[in-house]
Parts: structure tokens; C-alpha cells; sequence
């Protein structure tokens, strides 16, 4: 029997309807989550990307400001800006979109963004926070496929997950993840000898590489879950990931398709980690006026 389709466009619009409810509640205690997006140079790609985070954000009532600048800014001047927006209040999330032009080190302006509102995860930081179980921002691409594979109901735990990938925005947090939810962690990756070794033993596998048919049908165990993350283009120039979907769907129980399966779901969980931080601002705000949480702050005191 054919896998079953996990639609990441259904979850995403389902989770995005929770975090506009989320979002609503907060804006009437005077907290409006808010995400700064800035973009240095003029990548046509990246261009595109800000602009769909800067609409998702409108879609779900959050409050957005897109900074734009040319390829010439220099990082002192980036860094300027992203320490006055650590000390603005009304916003809640920053992100820069990389790549960033090559005379800007792109980990220092990362770890110049204040933890708090690192809701891309990127930064050092954020990343021990995952890795000490604290509570923090994930990074946006595991975190959905993390979601998408409790869509399925599928119990983690005592599982064999193989994660193919390790950079450190997605393989890595995302063996992490895996690894909290209580699932057995294999990590694989371009020094790996006999991937299929690994991959027929899994339960479920998330192939996050960037190179076409990576995980063929050969290589799946029968009835697991995969999830691809990869965005390639085939011969004809059409979106695809790392799995050959055609031939794996036929093995595992379910699958996620590419487009439509984990794209969806990384601006999902900005949005989801933007609603969170704002949350966090006001239940502090709230623990400082000593009123229960939830409890609207007076509109007007902050
Ligand atoms: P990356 O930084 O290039 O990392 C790729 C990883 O794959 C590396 O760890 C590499 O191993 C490993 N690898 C390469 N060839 C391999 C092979 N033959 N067998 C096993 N492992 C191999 O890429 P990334 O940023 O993690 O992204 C991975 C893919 O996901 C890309 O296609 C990217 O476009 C896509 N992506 C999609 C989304 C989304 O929203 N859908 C978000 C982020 C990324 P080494 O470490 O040994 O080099």
C-alpha cells in the first residue's frame, strides 16, 4: 500500500490559524508579537524569502518591519542595527536573512542577536540551550519536522531515527530533537560508508542533504516514516528533495512530498517561535505587576 502524503501546506495553515488565536490574545494584553527581517544586498531568492515571512507575519496579525539595505552596508552598521532592535519592545523576533554579502561575518552578526529573541535558533546560544534541554528557540526547519512527524501520531520513543545531514541549521538540531522526543539517534553523512546500511534499520528517516535521490525504495525499511528535507531541481528544472519519492513512497507508511511537505512548516515555526517570545515578554511583564498569568496587563501600564 502506497505511504500516506503528511501535508505540511494542511499542518501549516492548521498551526498558523492557532498562532493568529495566540497572537489575537496578546495583542489585546498589549503585546503584539512583533519580527524585524532585514535583508543586506538584493539576492533575488532571498528577496523572495523575506518577503513570504514579512506576509506570513501580516497573515497572522503579527506586527513586521523589513529593513532593507544595500550590499555595501557595513557590519558595524548591521550590528547597530540589530542592537537597537534588541532593545526595542515591540519586537520579539529577529532574523537576518543569509547569505550575507562576503565583507559581513555572518556568525557575528548571528550571535549579536539577543537570545531572546533568536527565534531563527541560529546562534551558539541557542543552540547549547537545545542541547542542555532548556527551554529555547528551534531551529525553524527540524522543529517543523518535528511537528510533522507528530502529525502522524507516531510515538517516538525507543525508535531508530537516522537523520542524513549534519549542518548545524538542520541535521544536527534536528538529531537533537529526535533525541528528546526518546527516539535512538544515527547521524549520517558525506563520510558515511553504505548509507542503506544505516537507513534500512530506521524507523524514521529525515534525509537533509541537498542531492536528488539520495534515499531510494532499496534503502527504506518497510513502514517508516520519511521525511524530506532537501529542495533540489530535477532535469527539467522542477522542485524536488533528497528521496526518490516516486519509488519510497511505495515502502514507507508515510512520506512528506516536496513542495508541500517540510518548505511549508520553516516559516510556520518562525511564526510559532515569534508568538512564543512575545508570550514569554508578557508573562514576565505579568510576573513583575504580580498578576496571574493570561491576565490582561492594563492596557496602557507597559
Ligand atoms: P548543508 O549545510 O549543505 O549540509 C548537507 C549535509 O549533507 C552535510 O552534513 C553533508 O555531509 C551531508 N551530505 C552530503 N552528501 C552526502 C551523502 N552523499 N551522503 C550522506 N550525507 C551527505 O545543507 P543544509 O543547509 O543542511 O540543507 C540540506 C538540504 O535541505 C538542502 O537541499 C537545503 O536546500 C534544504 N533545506 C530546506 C529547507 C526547507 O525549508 N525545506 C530549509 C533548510 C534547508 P558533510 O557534513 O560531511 O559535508
Amino acid at each position: 500500500m502506497p505511504a500516506q502524503l503528511i501535508d505540511g501546506v494542511q499542518l501549516s495553515q492548521q498551526l498558523r490559524a492557532e498562532i493568529a488565536g495566540r497572537a489575537a490574545k496578546l495583542a489585546a494584553a498589549g503585546q503584539q508579537p512583533g519580527l524585524a527581517v532585514i535583508l543586506v544586498g538584493e539576492d533575488p531568492a532571498s528577496q523572495v524569502y523575506v518577503r513570504n515571512k514579512v506576509k506570513a507575519c501580516g497573515d497572522v496579525g503579527f506586527h513586521s518591519v523589513l529593513e532593507k539595505y544595500d550590499a555595501d552596508l557595513s557590519e558595524a552598521a548591521l550590528l547597530a542595527r540589530i542592537d537597537a532592535l534588541n532593545n526595542d519592545s515591540a519586537i520579539h523576533g529577529i532574523l537576518v536573512q543569509m547569505p550575507l554579502p562576503r565583507h559581513i561575518n555572518p556568525s557575528r552578526v548571528i550571535e549579536a542577536i539577543a537570545t531572546a529573541k533568536d527565534v531563527d535558533g541560529y546562534s551558539v546560544l541557542s543552540a547549547g540551550e537545545l542541547v542542555a534541554n532548556l527551554p529555547g528557540f528551534r531551529p525553524c526547519t527540524p522543529y517543523g519536522c518535528m511537528k510533522l512527524i507528530e502529525s502522524t501520531g507516531y510515538d517516538l520513543r525507543g525508535k531508530h531515527a537516522v537523520v542524513i545531514g549534519r549542518s548545524n541549521t538542520v541535521g544536527k538540531p534536528m538529531a537533537l530533537l529526535l533525541l528528546q522526543a526518546n527516539a535512538t539517534v544515527t547521524i549520517c553523512h558525506s563520510a558515511t560508508p553504505n548509507l542503506g546500511v544505516y537507513t534500512r534499520q530506521a524507523d524514521v528517516v529525515v534525509a537533509a542533504v541537498g542531492r536528488r535521490n539520495t534515499l531510494t525504495a532499496d534503502m527504506v525499511k518497510p513502514g517508516a516514516i520519511v521525511i524530506d528535507v532537501g529542495m533540489n531541481r530535477d532535469d527539467a528544472g522542477k522542485l524536488c528533495g533528497d528521496v526518490d519519492f516516486a519509488g519510497v513512497k511505495e515502502v514507507a507508511s508515510h512520506i512528506t512530498p516536496v513542495p508541500g511537505g517540510v518548505g511549508p512548516m520553516t516559516i510556520t515555526m518562525l511564526l510559532m517561535n515569534t508568538v512564543e517570545s512575545a508570550e514569554r515578554v508578557l508573562g514576565k511583564r505579568q510576573e513583575q505587576l504580580g498578576q496571574p498569568a493570561g491576565m490582561d496587563p492594563r492596557p496602557g501600564t507597559a
